[in-house]
C-alpha cells in the first residue's frame, strides 16, 4: 500500500513540476491566499537598505480586524506574526513588505516546499515484495526453512536435557 502511494503521489508531483508548478500544490494554495491578503496592508519602510518594515492592517471595524501592525524583517525572515520565522514561509506581512521593495516573495521561501525538493523524496522506488508462495524454490524460503529447522532442533535437545535431567532427579 505504501508503495502504491508512493508511486501515486511521485507521478502527481513529478507531473505538476514538468507542467511548470514551482512549490508543492498545498503551499502555492496558502501562499496566493496570502498574497491576496498582503494587498490591503500599509507598508512602511524603516531601513534604507529596505530589510526592515513596518506593516499595518487597515482597521475594518465592521470585519472585526482592529489597526495592528508588525515588524518584518526580509533579511532574517522575521515578523512579530511568528507566522514567517514558523514555517519558513512568508506571511501576508512579508508577501507586502517585499512588494513594496520590490523583492519577490519567492526567495523567502524555504527550499523544503519547491517542488523539486519535494521531488526528490519520489525519486526512490519501493522494489516489489516477492511473493514466496508462487516461488516456493527461492534461496529467501530455503534460508528462513533451514534457519527454522536449526533452531528447532535446538529447542529439542535444550528440551531433551531439562526434561533428562528431572526424570534423573526424580528417580
Ligand atoms: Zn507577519
Amino acid at each position: 500500500m505504501l508503495g502504491k502511494l508512493f508511486a501515486t503521489l511521485g507521478k502527481e508531483y513529478f507531473t505538476l513540476k514538468d507542467v511548470g508548478h514551482i512549490f508543492h500544490p498545498r503551499i502555492q494554495k496558502e501562499i496566493q491566499a496570502l498574497v491576496v491578503k498582503s494587498n490591503g496592508l500599509y507598508v512602511l519602510p524603516m531601513s534604507r537598505f529596505d530589510t526592515n518594515f513596518r506593516v499595518s492592517e487597515i482597521p475594518r471595524p465592521l470585519q472585526g480586524y482592529d489597526p495592528t501592525s508588525y515588524r518584518v524583517n526580509l533579511e532574517e525572515k522575521w515578523c512579530d506574526y511568528g507566522y514567517f520565522q514558523a514555517l519558513k514561509s512568508p506571511c501576508q506581512h512579508a508577501i507586502a513588505a517585499c512588494s513594496n521593495s520590490r523583492r519577490d516573495y519567492k526567495n523567502s521561501v524555504d527550499p523544503v516546499y519547491f517542488l523539486h525538493s519535494v521531488c526528490k523524496v519520489y525519486e526512490m522506488e519501493f522494489p516489489a515484495i516477492e511473493n514466496l508462495l508462487v516461488h516456493p524454490k527461492s534461496d529467501i524460503l530455503d534460508q528462513r526453512l533451514r534457519t527454522n529447522q536449526i533452531s528447532l532442533r535446538f529447542h529439542v535437545s535444550n528440551v531433551i536435557k531439562v526434561f533428562g535431567s528431572l526424570i534423573v532427579s526424580c528417580t
